[in-house]
């Protein structure tokens, strides 16, 4: 098994049987007749030796596919990622309506020296007190005396990176030893923020979580790899852009193409695909020390025409266009939340309601039309609307 810097576990295959038989002490009955269900009459499952790379400067040695914890509803899925060699998990306050931790916690027990905990302040979170209290909040949820990566969730411009309380607070901690490092989460004007990590003369913060796949605007590219020269580690998330299933694919999945692109990137140290499922699980972590081929361009290339028009890169180019000031990225994400791979409707109405007051899609009921312009063709009134139907 790796130890506490990713070192030194080999190939290794996974028979279900032996699975279930570790799943029982975990798992309650309905749980685990669920992951009986999902490996009756499979083959053995091979999972890949696993691919590390550093994190920038904190110098961790992470696994190049890990574990975004964010719609995993079982803990026993992400113990046995962690069983083969995954080393790197993340999780947040705020998923699962708080519930999302206390979820990490069962499936890292016994092995917290293993493995490295990445979580979140809440969204709101700015003051010294508040910061603190998140922290300590996670800590009891994980079940666990120190963090290795605290994260500022979800900055939507680069304001929140030089806030002198937020900063103190987590010094304190960091002296405490409750945590090791310090990043941020975007998904909003990323280059803004990626870019604002960098110019920071404290070089305060070690690490950004930004929202990064094949469809990612070239500003963001460019702001990831200037990030990454200066050792801010990259961390990889939204990988299979919304990852819909649309009746023009048929049953072709792009999952593993699209998580290919993102590694074949240096720059990026980590991407984390949520996983819900152990197929989820399997298909992703297969990835590893995969090359990215030709006919992986061809199935993002067929992905790519089939979500014309539905999926929004979060580029933030037509928000000028709007004289309300909706965030339609952010509608948009949520709505993504909703109707894309994830299925995840207490998620989509969850992140719609932290959509500042007066800037969500009720906004548009006072709009005589639509200024917006989408630059990837999106026909941003009729998003709105969807938004305002599934999750006003
Ligand atoms: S309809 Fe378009 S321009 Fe009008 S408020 Fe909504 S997003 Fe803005
Ligand atoms: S709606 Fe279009 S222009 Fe606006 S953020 Fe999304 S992709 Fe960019």
């Amino acid at each position: 098994m790796a130890d506490r810097n990713g070192r030194g576990i080999g190939r290794r295959t996974f028979i279900a049987a032996g699975m279930v038989g570790t799943t029982s002490a975990l798992l309650g009955g309905k749980a685990l007749a669920e992951v009986v269900q999902q490996y009756a009459g499979t083959a053995p499952a091979e999972f890949p030796a696993p691919v590390y790379r550093t994190l920038g400067r904190t110098g961790l040695k992470v696994t190049v596919v890990s574990f975004g914890a964010m719609l995993t509803p079982e803990p026993e899925v992400i113990r046995v990622a962690l069983e083969h060699g995954v080393n790197y998990v993340d999780t947040a306050r705020k998923y699962m309506g708080g519930n999302n931790e206390a979820i990490v916690a069962k499936a890292i027990k016994g092995r917290r020296d293993k493995i490295f905990l990445a979580t979140k302040t809440l969204p709101d979170s700015r003051s010294k007190v508040g910061i603190i209290q998140d922290v300590e909040a996670s800590l009891r949820a994980l079940k666990t005396d120190y963090i290795d990566v605290i994260q500022l969730h979800n900055l939507t411009n680069k304001q929140r990176i030089f806030i002198p309380e937020t900063r103190e607070a987590l010094l304190e901690l960091k002296k405490q030893g409750k945590v090791r490092f310090c990043g941020v989460t975007t998904h909003t004007n990323q280059a803004e923020v990626l870019n604002a990590l960098v110019d920071d003369r404290e070089s305060f913060f070690d690490t950004c979580l930004v929202s990064y796949n094949f469809k990612t605007p070239p500003e963001v590219g460019l702001a990831i790899s200037r990030a990454a020269k200066a050792g801010i580690g990259i961390i990889a998330m939204k990988t299979q852009a919304g990852g819909y299933r649309t009746a023009s694919l048929g049953s072709i999945t792009p999952h593993q193409a699209a998580l290919k692109w993102v590694l074949q990137n240096p720059d990026v140290s980590v991407a984390i695909p949520g996983m819900k499922d152990l197929a989820q699980l399997r298909e992703n972590i297969a990835v590893m020390g995969m090359k990215f081929t030709y006919a992986d361009r061809r199935r993002l290339e067929r992905y790519a025409e089939a979500v014309e028009g539905i999926y929004c890169t979060m580029c933030g180019s037509c928000q000028a266009g709007c004289p309300a000031g909706v965030e339609i990225s952010n509608v948009n994400r949520a709505l993504m939340y909703a109707e894309g791979g994830y299925g995840d409707h207490d998620l989509a109405r969850s992140t719609y309601r932290e959509i500042r007051p007066g800037a969500d899609a009720a906004a548009c009921l006072d709009c005589g039309s639509c200024q917006a312009r989408c630059i990837n063709g999106l026909d941003i009134a009729a998003k709105m609307e969807r938004a305002r139907g599934l999750l006003g």
